[in-house]
């Protein structure tokens, strides 16, 4: 099938599926948003959290990157990601900013598999991903001696704890966490076992 013929049918089934039987649903949502969630979630196709998390349309804003990295509060560097959060927190008002990270991640592998001195090979990748360098140094120190994919789950779970407190370098994250406005969550969705676990921040 080709791309467009497969989206436009995509369309097709949504629109008679979801949308024509939630009338009141996208009026409601024609005069604006108010998700109670902020989702970060990898671009992996496997992991879309509106199909695993039955998220309807109108309650997650979402991001979605290389490992579900969320960078710290860098005006310069991460403006995009930045944004997000600024306007999720803000205007949106979200109640909580879920950090999904996911099994077999190939981010997550690659930065696991950056050379030790960090010299890198990519334009882009590896410079995102060592972000959560951090994680990968405490997976090296603790578990030696674990096998490759095994480092890499921890790893998976590590990093989305580096993108929370990532996320309280933002100061209207941290004001929100103090007034008890916001949570934020980890997560780790296994698509190999069929597991999703949560956990606080
Ligand atoms: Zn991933």
């Amino acid at each position: 099938m080709a791309p467009v013929e497969r989206i436009t049918m995509g369309f097709d089934h949504f629109k008679k599926e979801i949308y024509e039987k939630k009338p009141d649903l996208f009026n409601e949502l024609a005069d604006g948003q108010s998700p109670k969630f902020m989702v970060f979630a990898c671009s992996d196709s496997r992991v879309c959290p509106s199909v695993v998390l039955n998220f309807q349309p109108g309650e997650a804003f979402t991001v979605r990157n290389i490992a579900n990295i969320v960078p710290p509060y860098d005006k310069t560097k991460y403006a995009g990601a930045g944004a997000a959060v600024e306007y999720a927190v803000l205007n949106l008002k979200v109640e909580n900013i879920v950090v999904i990270g996911h099994s077999r991640c190939g981010g997550i592998k690659g930065l696991m598999s950056i050379k030790d001195d960090g010299s890198t090979t990519t334009d882009f990748i590896e410079e995102w991903m060592k972000i959560g360098w951090p994680a990968r140094e405490k997976v090296l120190a603790s578990f030696t001696d674990l096998p490759f994919l095994d480092q890499c789950t921890l790893c998976e779970k590590e990093a989305v704890n580096v993108s929370i407190e990532n996320l309280k370098t933002y100061p209207f994250v941290k004001e929100g966490l103090e007034k008890g406005t916001l949570a934020l969550n980890g997560a780790h969705y296994d698509f190999v076992t069929g597991n999703f676990e949560t956990w606080d921040a």
